[in-house]
């Protein structure tokens, strides 16, 4: 479950890649068209939300592209295309559009994920914590309404929920890695703890470690081309630490029990484990 466009492959492009290409049913559910993003192709720049207002149906193309890429064929829209509009970031006049996600009616969104539960069945969902990983309005968003989903449907609920996460360990290695550097997302900050994000590694549950997926993950990168310009950071980071860097990802486990793991503090390498797979 992602907010707009372009999330599904930063966050979790490894984890979806290796799960599909192992058999499992993947299903995407992004909740908007991300029409206020910025545009990083100056050919398409007149598709801005304040000019031509024609970014989110270009980026349903590179949503497909990148699923083909990560091998997702089930991708679809919160309420279906264009249903909820991307609410910029906080605190900007687009959070008061009339179809903003932020300004959403919680049960009636939480009811169209209901009916995906209910038809895919999902074990496992994955979503953001509270603050939406990095408080992005959307991202916070589409926490609340996985949520409620989880509460309102019944038995077609998952087994367990996990949110996206950073350990503090991997993202004190990454300021190292970048410190210095020209397109440093670390620029200003001296010192983890002043990040809104990096959880103790002590309560990550998850790593998923998809590194024969850091291939797929980069192309499906690619192809949100609008969104990510050859230039940014997540390519020097492949570039320098590549598929290490790009293909693991974390989780925590806010719902159901954990299953068996490894390490010292017990990180599952597998999001079904311990799931009761039925007929
Ligand atoms: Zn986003």
């Amino acid at each position: 479950m992602h907010a707009h466009p372009d999330d599904e492959t930063i966050g979790t492009g490894a984890t979806m890649a290796r799960y599909a290409a192992e058999g499992a049913n993947v299903t995407l559910v992004t909740c908007t068209l991300g029409e206020e993003g910025e545009i990083h192709v100056p050919e398409l720049a007149g598709l801005i939300a304040a000019e031509a207002d024609q970014l989110g149906g270009f980026r349903v193309s590179e949503l497909t592209v990148a699923c083909r890429a990560l091998g997702v064929s089930d991708v679809r829209f919160l309420g279906g295309a264009g249903r909820y509009r991307d609410s910029g970031m906080m605190d900007t006049p687009a959070n008061n559009h009339p179809r903003a996600f932020w300004g959403a009616d919680l049960d009636e969104a939480a009811g169209h994920l209901v009916k995906v539960f209910e038809e895919v069945r999902p074990q496992v969902v994955v979503t953001y914590d509270e603050i939406g990983f990095y408080g992005h309005p959307d991202h916070i968003q589409a926490h609340r309404v996985t949520m409620r989903a989880c509460e309102l449907a019944g038995d077609a609920a998952p087994q367990k929920v996990y949110w996206t996460a950073v350990p503090r360990s991997v993202m004190e290695a990454g300021m190292a890695e970048f410190s210095g550097s020209t397109d440093n997302p670390f620029s200003g900050v001296e010192n983890v703890d002043d990040l809104p994000f990096g959880t103790p590694d002590e309560l990550i549950a998850a790593r998923i470690d998809a590194t024969p997926y850091a291939e797929e993950k980069m192309a499906a990168l690619r192809a949100h081309a609008t969104q990510v310009p050859p230039t940014s950071w997540m390519f020097t980071l492949a570039a320098g630490s590549g598929s290490d860097m790009m293909g693991v990802e974390f989780y925590t486990l806010p719902v159901g029990e954990k299953g068996p793991g490894v390490g010292p503090y017990g990180w599952e390498n597998d999001l079904f484990a311990g799931v009761t797979l039925s007929e």
